[in-house]
């Protein structure tokens, strides 16, 4: 028999290696029961989603209701009050002037549609501009866009051919004890005025996952960095897009890195915290500047974009109560960095990590393969494997065991990170992290 449901093709899975797929039953706060009846604890919030827990009574009550009122109508000629109402609560969470929300369905389109609207928003202005600044290690989704924007790894060598052209920038990712990163941020912007300066006019935007990369391999930068790449941005008059599809929702300890590093971009895409984890949805907010140059009869100044599925009522209102969270939560996600540096400290010295790192609800390690022959690509954790087939890769045990010691873990090629829903409590995340020393000693 196959390990797959014959009528199922799974995402981001090497078929023929993977291993069989662990049925959930069920899911509750931190908890998730499998179909065995075994309870695990989701320290990754399910892909980074699940911003309080499974099964928050408060969302699936707000879903409930209003999927007997409307469940959907066309979001063109006609609005309702979710969308407005949601709307009204992400434009007051963030600064200054980014007012306009736009809905889409989830984080890849949500930057599609941050590039279109700088792209055009040039056009508008009566420039062509043909080109963005991206960082190395970045991701930004799948989709066309997304791929070409984003580091060019395993996942995209095959689009090769289809991808438009970015001038990536190094990402000047720190971790605790590095005192390296004030000298490379400073390289990277002079380079960046640099081609400012040589070629004006020529870059629609920067675009960039604020202090935290994700599948990039949860790599950290500092406030100060983006604070630099802000001034460079206004100083040369690009657009400054900061992609918060991971990062928006609590995860940096604030409700947006953007307000913990006190920048103001220009445009933000959002998604996976967006609903609390219940339903596809995201948002790409321009600013004012932006949504004006496209208020216009003129239909080519017009965006033309959409989707079918655009500001659906049922995910508008989970994010109004997702929106309501954030005020309760708050106590926790601004918090748990101090829980988790405690937690780090005392693995500071363990043999088989470095580069420990944290910001707001997010800790990372890296594992030392060093003694190991196996080949690191920070980028997958599926490729990544010992040659010998004697050991597999260090992720792939981790993705295997991780759940005989009771936590759901899912490492990015060598980087062990936990990215728990704030429902966890101090003593759970203890418990995480007991976890991963015992599984250290196994692999
Ligand atoms: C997950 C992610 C995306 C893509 O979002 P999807 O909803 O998976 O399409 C884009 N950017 C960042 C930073 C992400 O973490």
């Amino acid at each position: 028999m196959s390990k797959f449901h014959r009528n199922l093709w799974y995402p981001f899975t090497i078929l023929k290696d993977a291993p069989k797929p662990l049925k959930v039953k069920s899911g509750k706060g931190l908890w998730l029961e499998l179909e065995d009846g075994r309870e695990i604890m989701d320290a990754i919030s399910s892909w980074w989603v699940n911003t309080f827990g499974h099964a928050h009574p408060k969302i699936t009550q707000a879903i409930t209701q209003q999927s007997e009122k409307l469940e959907h109508v066309v979001f063109a000629n006609f609005t309702h009050d979710p969308a407005e109402q949601a709307a009204e609560m992400i434009a007051d969470a963030l600064p200054g002037s980014l007012n306009r929300v736009f809905y889409s369905d989830d984080g890849s389109t949500a930057m599609e549609v941050a590039m279109k609207m700088a792209y055009q928003y040039w056009k508008n202005k009566g420039q062509d501009r043909p080109k963005f600044i991206c960082f190395e290690g970045a991701y930004h989704g799948d989709t066309f866009g997304a791929m070409s924007a984003g580091e060019r790894s395993v996942f995209t060598n095959v689009f090769q051919d289809l991808l438009f052209d970015v001038e990536f920038l190094p990402y000047p990712d720190t971790w605790i004890g590095d005192n390296t990163v004030g000298d490379r941020e400073d390289e990277i912007i002079a380079e960046l005025e640099m081609m400012l300066t040589d070629n004006p006019e020529t870059y629609a935007g920067i675009m960039i996952e604020p202090l935290v990369q994700g599948a990039g391999g949860m790599k950290m930068c500092r406030e100060d960095f983006l604070q630099k790449l802000h001034w460079v941005n206004r100083q040369y008059n690009t657009l400054l897009i900061f992609d918060e599809v991971m990062t928006g929702f609590g995860r940096t300890g604030d409700w947006f890195a953007c307000q913990r590093a006190q920048v103001e971009p220009d445009i933000i895409a959002m998604a996976k915290g967006l609903t609390g984890g219940f339903l596809p949805l995201s948002a790409t907010v321009a600013s004012d500047d932006i949504y004006d140059t496209f208020y216009s009869s003129d239909p080519e100044k017009t965006f033309w974009h959409g989707h079918s599925y655009t500001a659906n009522p049922l995910g508008c209102v989970a994010a109004i109560a997702a929106c309501e969270l954030m005020e309760e939560y708050e106590p926790v996600y601004s918090t748990m960095e101090q829980w988790h540096a405690d937690e780090l400290h005392k693995l500071r010295d363990h043999p088989r990590l470095k580069k420990h790192r944290v910001l707001g609800t997010i800790a990372a390690m890296d594992i030392d393969t060093e003694n190991r022959d196996v080949e690191v690509d920070p980028y997958t954790s599926e490729v990544l494997r010992d040659e010998d087939g004697y050991l597999n890769s260090v992720a792939d045990e981790i993705k295997k065991r991780c759940v005989d010691h009771g936590v759901l873990l899912r490492p990015l090629g060598n980087v062990l990170y936990l990215m728990p829903p704030y429902c966890t409590t101090r003593e759970q995340l203890s418990q995480m992290y007991s976890a991963i020393t015992d599984l250290l000693e196994e692999i």
